[in-house]
């Protein structure tokens, strides 16, 4: 078999050992909001970070919080930053800064604010109400901020446990500055190397290698697709990560390089997909006039990179995990397909199956309390049919004595069912609460928003035509399957 980097090597299908099940288990399958069909596509991209690269949310956010705190001391900020308590998993992606006010705001796909929290405190429904009800919330606008990646969750979880540790009663933090401050301090520590220059020490400490990556990087290239890769990082981490990812995976593939036809670093994305950015490459000054097996290029735009590969933009699937980065641009600025990674599905789906009984039990109680509502409005109104029967109408003693008993006989009938809507309402309350606990212990899932879908929700549904937890799931279909989304229908159909 040859070794040169220009071919494709293939392996017998036998040595993927993997079965291609009819339907893989739920927490390995890909989800589908748009028809996509596998075997038309030509060119299959991966993000990195957060993509191919998972990293241990838990070690990732301590890193950056120490680094930041120590940052923002300093910044002039007091000392006990240094030893503040946090929370690592008290936000999740998709929630709203509100410099204003220094709360954090989860919203709904109308953007009305759902759950609020100042510092790490939720507030009561009528504090959320006196500053939010009734009012949408707008993200874009210099009051509010959107956590869009997994990187962000770590500015809430600073900025949270600042406002926590040096707000004092009666007193108000310029909350707009300090938040600003955390940021900084953040994209300093990532900037100055300090936070990857750790990662790329320790990488076993900050990143699931998954085994399988290597093994479905082949089985799509084994289909005749090529690979790219298209990432921020800087080509130095770049070669550090997918070095430790997947070199030495599969012996036919002699370096990381060997999987992919073209290799993006540094390229700025969201503005790769509308800027006009040449693409230069790494560790030569020529014009690049076309893109090559075996080198790294940095920068580059959309419309160079296709004009060069000569691919039709709906035969492209881009696989990244950043909403407005990766999928919201890719699928505005071109005709590209989406594949969302989204890490949070993993605990999603878990709590969804420990709770199938719950979850169940909690549909049949909100189907039976608007029967019962139904049931109890037609009685009332039959109520007073009667009333105004006893008032106004003439009537002889035995036939007031028998419409007096019916009413009574409803009055009871509407007390006994009225009743049975406290008790439904009461178990369901503790059921919803302990499902959403279930999902997240602060804000619930990050998809829903109570019964509605939640903004990062919205976004989800909208721009992904795929979406799962891992890479590594596309093991488990054909190279070449048929992804169907839901059919839609109208209310009439
Ligand atoms: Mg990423």
């Amino acid at each position: 078999m040859s070794q040169s980097d220009s071919t494709q090597e293939l392996l017998p299908i036998a040595d993927l050992a993997l079965p291609i099940d009819a339907e893989p288990p739920k927490s390995r399958r890909i989800y589908c909001n748009r028809d996509l069909r596998l075997d038309q596509v030509e060119l299959v991209g991966f993000d990195m970070d957060y993509t191919l690269a998972i990293y241990n949310q838990d070690e990732m956010d301590r890193l950056s919080i120490e680094a930041t705190a120590k940052k923002m001391v300093e910044r002039g900020y007091p000392e006990v930053l240094l030893h503040m308590p946090y929370t690592t998993h008290f936000p999740i992606r998709g929630l709203l800064v509100d410099k204003r006010l220094g709360n954090i705001l989860k919203t709904d796909r109308y953007r009305y604010a759902k759950k609020a929290f100042h510092g790490t405190r939720e507030l009561t429904s009528e504090e959320r109400k006196r500053h939010y009800a009734g009012k949408r919330v707008r993200p874009g606008t210099k009051r509010y901020h959107s956590i869009d990646t997994l990187y962000g969750l770590s500015e809430v979880v600073v900025f949270s446990a600042t406002v926590d540790a040096l707000e004092r009663p009666g007193e108000k933090l310029d909350y707009g500055q300090l938040f600003e401050d955390v940021r900084t301090c953040i994209d300093e520590a990532h900037r100055d190397g300090t936070i990857k220059g750790e990662i790329a020490r320790d990488l076993p400490r900050y990143v699931d290698r998954d085994p399988d990556l290597p093994a479905t990087l082949h089985k799509l290239r084994s289909s005749g697709k090529k690979l790219f890769l298209l990432t921020n990082s800087e080509p130095e981490y770049t070669e550090t990560m997918m070095r430790y990812l997947v070199d030495g995976g599969l012996p036919e593939y002699r370096s990381w390089q060997s999987y992919f036809d073209v290799v993006i670093a540094e390229a700025r994305k969201p503005k790769f997909f509308s800027n006009g950015d040449p693409f230069e490459e790494v560790g030569s000054d020529a014009k690049v006039e076309e893109l090559e097996r075996g080198s790294v290029y940095r920068g580059g735009n959309l419309a160079d990179f296709m004009r060069m590969l000569g691919v039709r933009g709906d035969r492209v699937l881009y696989v990244g995990d950043h909403i407005f980065g990766d999928v919201l641009r890719a699928k505005k600025e071109s005709a590209w397909r989406t594949l969302m990674i989204i890490q949070e599905m993993t605990e999603e789906l878990d709590a969804m199956e420990r709770y199938v009984d719950e979850i169940d039990r909690l549909h049949r109680l909100e189907t039976r309390r608007y029967d019962l509502l139904d049931g109890l409005r037609d009685r009332q109104s039959l109520l007073k049919s009667l009333d105004r029967k006893l008032e106004g109408d003439a009537m002889d003693a035995t036939e007031r004595v028998e419409v007096e008993a019916a009413r009574l006989r409803l009055r009871r009938a509407v007390e006994r069912i009225r009743s049975q809507v406290r008790g439904i309402e009461a178990e369901y309350g503790e059921l919803e609460e302990k499902l959403e606990h279930a999902y997240h212990p602060f804000w619930g899932s990050p998809f829903k928003a109570e019964s509605e879908l939640s903004s990062f929700g919205e976004q989800v549904e909208r721009y992904a035509c795929l979406y799962t937890d891992r890479v590594t799931n596309l093991l488990r279909y054909s190279a070449n399957h048929y992804f169907r989304g839901p059919r839609h229908r109208m209310a009439h159909e």
